[in-house]
């Protein structure tokens, strides 16, 4: 990969941070990253007896972190020295691993500062392995999604990314798009050279990246349930088993379970695993009309999660008649995206199921007993078909985040621009440009246009030390 070329966006300065979490661990890591690096280990790093360390590229070396000029031994540990471009930021970069203590930690990084490193920002490693063409903008993002995943599915959909599973999309897509950029302006001059057959294979190609930006925007709401979660929320009429149900799928007592109406006084909101999609799950206060002025606040936070919610579970009481309350929540929601929940199926049946399945044919339904647990494995499997819809959970496979819509939608919006003016026999330059900037669209999923702006929205997000 190419190193970037707008020098506005490089700092040549060393930077340092710790790079593991502020707490007590095993160990902490140290990471330096710049021209400085490998002087500063030299002066700080020593065998045992004081002797001064030879270091070569991509060892590790066990020895003492001592502070030169007191002679202090701050603490021990294995320094590894990376040469660039062979690493992770493409300079220079060192990385110490000592024990994962706050106060070791900090002692050492002002230590490296004091020899003349200075603290990282947010992201700023990562930052300079995309500056230095290490990974692309989209893998850049993939680091910060795997840091940040809460599922072994999401993490596995980030390794995806950061192998360059969406880049490698993107960029055949423009590639495509660029060999037409460059027919269509060597015809500028001369547009009678294009012939029936010239206008047909550009049509083509233009309809066969128009195609993969769709597949990809497609892809576009499973990629926020994967990377932020999907919020769902539990619905129903007072005592039909909302906090019961909540219970089973935590699986733990977390919600006080009683049988008085209305109990429930506020949202409760849980962060669950469901089959590897992280889920914000919220029982809400019981859809009654509020007494207090604490009851008042939970109902009005329930209107605002079952708004927001990517899926509804209303549950019902299938052991007791279905009651004009069922019936007003069922036609209130059903044109959202929801399950309707049978609870109670451990007691004798009594709600007319079949009639009031009538008043929403299209939504999903489950069975269960919230108390014994009957039923929720499969209220999960349904859970987990109505968040993705008719997504395959292909390990790798790409699903892009909002940023990257942004640019496809502007891609996508040109290309059309592009076909109609090509339909209309438009002038081939008017062409030339739609295509430009589509062209420039996909180059800002990858990276390849980049401003500082961007990278200061990406790059906030991270951690520093990463
Ligand atoms: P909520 O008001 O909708 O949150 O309802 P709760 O979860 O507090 O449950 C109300 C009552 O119904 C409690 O006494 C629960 O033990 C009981 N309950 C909930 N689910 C079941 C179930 O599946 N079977 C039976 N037999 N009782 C249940």
């Amino acid at each position: 990969m190419r190193k970037r070329n707008n020098p506005d966006l490089f700092s040549h300065d060393t930077i340092a941070a710790i790079a593991t979490p502020l707490g007590q661990g095993g160990i902490g890591v140290v990471r330096i990253s710049g021209r400085k690096c490998l002087s500063i280990l030299k002066k700080i790093f020593r065998l045992k007896g004081r002797k001064a360390v030879k270091f070569s590229t991509h060892k590790m070396t066990y020895g003492s972190v001592v502070d030169p000029d007191s002679g202090v031994i701050l603490d021990s540990g294995m320094a590894a020295f990376m040469r660039g471009p062979s690493s992770y930021t493409g300079e220079d970069v060192v990385e110490i691993s000592l024990h994962g203590s706050i106060p070791i930690l900090k002692n050492v990084l002002d230590l490296v500062v004091r020899l003349g490193a200075r603290i990282a920002d947010k992201g700023e490693f990562t930052k300079r392995a995309f500056l230095n063409g290490k990974i692309d903008l989209a893998q850049a993002e993939a680091v910060l999604d795997l840091i940040k995943s809460r599922t072994s599915f999401s993490a596995s959909q980030a390794t995806g990314q950061l192998e360059g599973a969406l880049s490698k999309d993107v960029h055949s897509a423009r590639n495509r798009l660029l060999e037409v950029l460059t027919s269509v302006e060597a015809s500028i001059d001369f547009p009678e050279d294009i012939d029936a057959s010239g206008y047909k294979n550009i049509n083509k190609s233009v309809a066969k990246t128009q195609q993969k930006i769709k597949d990809l925007l497609e892809t576009s709401d499973v990629g926020r349930v994967v990377r932020e979660g999907a919020l769902v929320a539990i619905i129903g009429r007072p005592n039909v088993g909302k906090s019961s149900l909540l219970n089973a799928l935590l699986r733990e007592e977390r919600a006080i379970v009683t049988s008085d109406p209305g109990t429930t006084r506020d949202t409760l909101e849980e962060g669950i695993n469901v089959l590897g999609i992280p889920v914000r799950i919220v029982d809400t206060a019981g859809l009654r009309k509020a007494k207090g002025e604490a009851e008042a606040k939970g109902i009005d936070r329930t209107h605002r999660s079952i708004n927001e919610a990517d899926l509804i579970l209303l549950v019902m009481d299938s052991s007791a008649p279905i009651t004009r309350q069922d019936k007003e929540l069922i036609i209130k929601h059903s044109g959202k995206n929801i399950i309707l929940v049978f609870n109670k199926i451990d007691k004798k049946a009594k709600a007319d199921v079949a009639k009031i399945v009538r008043l929403a044919p299209n939504a999903k339904r489950a069975r269960i007993s919230a108390t014994n647990g009957t039923g929720i494995r499969k209220l999960e499997e349904t859970m987990y078909k109505a968040l993705l819809g008719g997504f395959s959970s292909d390990i790798g496979k790409v699903l892009i985040n909002s940023r990257h819509k942004q640019c496809l939608v502007r891609a996508g919006e040109e290309l059309n621009a592009a076909t109609v003016a090509l339909a209309k026999k438009d002038p081939i330059d008017l062409v030339s440009i739609n295509l430009k900037e589509a062209v420039m669209a996909l180059g800002e999923v990858t990276g390849e246009v980049v401003t500082e702006e961007i990278l200061s929205k990406i790059f906030s997000e991270f951690c520093v030390g990463k």
